[in-house]
């Protein structure tokens, strides 16, 4: 639990960097402050790879080449189960996504997010997916007055709820296991759904294999027939994106080397990548994707040498 009065600090700490974002427009800061006390700050910016070596004026497949603050800090942070995160505005779905799969548990929100003009031309978003998100995965939610000093709670979670998470993320041991026979134990578990599978290390440097399916957002069933307003979001959290976000809940860092995706990743895949420092990637089927724009994003970004395709054996 975090002290009523540290709690403005922390809003403050996001706000104070609000401005070193390289974005011309949308300027959003972020603080994650984890359960031992440890905070860090993000803006929404472009990874270094991404800004020399495409620009910042490029789409790459259908995204913007920016990592959005809040996914920034989770991909920054040590470990993020059942942390806070103070924005600056409030986040979009693709954000709450990965924060409701990176387990953190409270949201706060600076009064004046709502009222920019980025807010208002898509607030529909905030109201319509990720507050729902965040009600299902048990994140509450808060709009922070720094100077009444006060604090409303828009969305309160009961107590002792725990969200539905019908297919959590696989982890297990694989100290010698040849790579070839983890792809394939990985294949036979998850049958035609698309995963991802990386090697990862736990705070004590112990090795392990960790993979994830596609799924929608945690506390939701998969049978659950639940569509995005206006088809811009999809309440689906990618394999890739639901494996880094997974370690980043469990504390787990991804070796750079190692990740191996079923398939094509989406754009947005591509990009939190870069923005985790993940550099090379094995794809199992090259003709698999999930839609037109991974391929464009990965032909880019491999053209641009900020992504490595290695072959399946290595
Ligand atoms: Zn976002």
């Amino acid at each position: 639990m975090i002290q009523t009065q540290s709690l403005y600090l922390h809003m403050q700490a996001a706000i104070d960097i609000v401005g070193q974002s390289p974005h011309p427009v949308n300027k959003i800061a972020a603080t994650l402050v984890q359960t031992d006390g440890l905070s860090v700050s993000r803006t929404n910016t472009w990874p270094d790879e991404i800004a020399k070596g495409i620009g910042t004026q490029t789409r790459i497949g259908n995204a913007s080449g920016t990592i959005h603050a809040e996914t920034a800090c989770i991909l920054a942070a040590q470990k993020t189960q059942d942390s806070a995160i103070f924005i600056t505005d409030p986040p979009c779905p693709n954000c709450m996504k990965n924060m409701a799969e990176a387990g953190i548990n409270a949201l706060y929100i600076d009064h004046k997010g709502f009222k920019k003009d980025f807010a208002l031309r898509r607030g529909g978003h905030f109201e319509n997916m990720s507050m729902c998100i965040a009600e299902r995965a048990g994140i509450s939610v808060h709009i922070v007055h720094r100077k009444e000093q006060r604090i409303d709670t828009i969305l309160r979670i009961p107590e002792n709820y725990i969200p539905a998470d019908e297919f959590p993320p696989r982890l297990y041991p694989a100290e010698g296991k040849p790579w070839k026979d983890l792809i394939s134990t990985e294949h036979q578990h998850y049958g035609e759904a698309p995963f991802a599978l990386a090697i990862v290390q736990d705070h004590e440097k112990n090795t392990y294999a960790f993979s994830a399916r596609n799924h929608t957002t945690i506390g939701y069933s998969a049978d659950e027939d639940i569509e995005s307003p206006d088809g811009k979001y999809s309440f689906i959290l990618e394999p890739v994106n639901r494996l880094m976000m997974a370690a980043a809940r469990k504390g787990l860092s991804i070796r750079s080397d190692s990740l191996y995706s079923s398939r094509v990743p989406t754009s947005r895949e591509l990009i939190n990548m870069i923005g985790a420092n993940l550099d090379t990637l094995r794809i199992g089927d090259m003709n698999a994707a999930r839609d037109i724009f991974g391929p464009q994003a990965l032909k880019q970004l491999t053209c641009a040498k900020i992504i490595t395709l290695i072959s399946k054996g290595e």
